[in-house]
């Protein structure tokens, strides 16, 4: 009998949320391994397995021991919060397979069952706050560097990217968000709007809407997802909504704004504006300015 892993993500944690195919897994599974906290979400379907409970620091472990059950033959279910494969176990399991000499067409099998990650469930709870471009950037410096994950905040920042931030603080790890509230207000209004979503779909339930300039004295811990708005987001009757730009198409009666069409790009998408531009008869440096885009893209645009 050929052996299987299945990283399987459970979704926020609670039962109306973890999909047929999460469910089907972990019944089809002998083996199941995760942290304790995922382990006691699902403790029902358990019933007749073996369960593996590890610590929250032993992702390597826990792929080297799904490897060493598949090899035996055993199918396990390598249980994650949210997506495996968003800030989880897939990773490190396949790391660990390559290490080992495995290959796709080999004996064992792997499959990755996807869950709702934290950002779709907190982002659902609060209203509609990532209907436009948005990223995800965890604080945990436990193995990135500060350097990198303060380059990829500020960027983010800039770029005025909805941001979705994990592993934002816990007991030790206190200062990065005071660092990316440093970093945020920078570049943005300190009254964009903020949300704080912790344990999304669990008992313990907590949501708090807050601006940047006060994000790093809201009640943040290891459970928590803190969310924060583009300039364009704002909060009324308790949900955040970012606009999906329908504003920039139709006026308020449903009509187009002069110079657009249903459907087809902006005046200002890719074609008008490369028109836009090439008749303005500015200079690359000029343009570069005004857009706030590289000197030699304007460049090289202009050229093509
Ligand atoms: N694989 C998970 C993320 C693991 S990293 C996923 O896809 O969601 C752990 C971080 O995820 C936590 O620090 C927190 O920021 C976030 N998180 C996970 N579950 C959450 C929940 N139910 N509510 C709020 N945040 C959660």
């Amino acid at each position: 009998m050929n052996g299987k892993i299945m990283l399987v993500g459970l979704g926020p944690g609670s039962h109306d949320h973890l999909t047929a195919r999460a469910r089907a897994a972990i019944a089809e599974a002998d083996v199941v391994i995760g942290y304790a906290t995922y382990i006691r979400l699902v403790a029902e379907l358990l019933d007749g397995k073996e369960v593996v409970k590890k610590g929250m620091t032993e992702e390597l472990d826990r792929a080297v021991e799904a490897l060493d059950r598949a090899r035996q033959g055993k199918k396990v279910a390598l249980v994650s919060s949210g997506d495996a494969g968003v800030y989880g176990m897939a990773g490190p399991t396949y790391e660990v397979l390559f290490q080992a000499g495995w290959t796709p067409d080999a004996e064992i099998e792997v499959e990755i069952v996807p869950g709702a990650s934290a950002l779709n469930t907190c982002a659902a709870l609060i209203g509609a706050p990532l209907t436009h471009d948005f990223c995800a950037i965890s604080l945990s410096d436990l193995l990135t560097p500060w350097p990198v994950i303060a380059r990829r905040l500020d960027a983010a920042a800039a770029a005025d990217f909805v941001v979705a931030l994990y592993n934002p603080k816990s007991g030790r790890r206190t200062g990065q968000i005071v660092e990316a509230q440093r970093l945020f207000l920078r570049h943005r209004d300190p009254a964009t709007p903020v949300a704080v979503v912790k344990s999304a779909y669990r008992a313990k339930q907590r949501i708090e809407f807050a601006t940047l300039e006060r994000m790093a004295e809201c009640e943040i811990g290891m459970l928590s997802t803190v969310l924060i708005g583009n300039s364009t987001t704002y909060v009324r009757d308790g949900l955040m909504v970012t606009p999906r730009g329908y504003a920039q198409k139709y006026d308020g009666t449903g009509a187009s704004r002069e110079g657009e069409r249903a459907g087809r790009s902006l005046s200002t998408g890719l074609d008008g504006w490369l028109a836009a531009i090439r008749a303005s008869g500015k200079s690359a440096a000029e343009l570069a300015r005004e857009h706030r885009l590289p000197v030699d893209y304007v460049e090289a645009v202009l050229a093509s």
